[in-house]
């Protein structure tokens, strides 16, 4: 594991890059992602989660930045409203495949990529070089699967 401040930093540089600065609230937005990082928080769980005060329109313009900074991706898994925001895994080459329980609600997580195989044989097939995907699965977490049986 790499160490917290290490990840921290390699965050920072990829914000950097974008000749924006490194305020104190947007060093602090970036530890709440970083310090929760199966959450996909909306603009308001981050204003609720900031110690330091901070105005609405300054959290949802680092969330804009750091959108363009690719360090965060925008998702919506389900019909929402209103938009969430995901931490891209930068060791990661391409996005991590979501699993959405229908029944509550919860989102998570696979980091294993999985689609190799597929990749390669849209590039034999298609001649088409896969770039990214996002792929949700829906279905009924483990936990739900429990309650539908005590149901019975
Ligand atoms: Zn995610
Ligand atoms: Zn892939
Ligand atoms: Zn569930």
């Amino acid at each position: 594991m790499e160490s917290s401040q290490i990840e921290f930093t390699r965050y920072i540089n990829k914000v950097k890059e974008t000749r924006a600065k490194i305020t104190p609230q947007r060093m602090e937005i970036l530890n709440i992602f970083l310090n929760n990082k199966n959450e996909h928080f909306t603009a308001e769980d981050i204003i609720k989660r900031l110690n330091t005060k901070t105005g609405q329109a300054t959290v949802y313009r680092t969330l804009e930045l750091f959108c363009q900074a690719s360090i965060l991706k925008k998702v919506n898994f389900k019909n929402e409203e209103f938009l969430r925001y995901d931490l891209l895994d930068l060791k990661n080459k391409h996005f991590h495949h979501h699993l959405v329980c229908n029944k509550c609600g919860k989102v998570m997580e696979i980091n294993d990529d999985f689609l190799d195989h597929i990749e390669f044989k849209v590039l034999q097939d298609y001649d088409f070089i896969t770039l990214n995907h996002e792929l949700i699965l829906n279905g009924i977490c483990k936990d739900c699967q429990k309650d539908t049986e005590n149901e019975k």
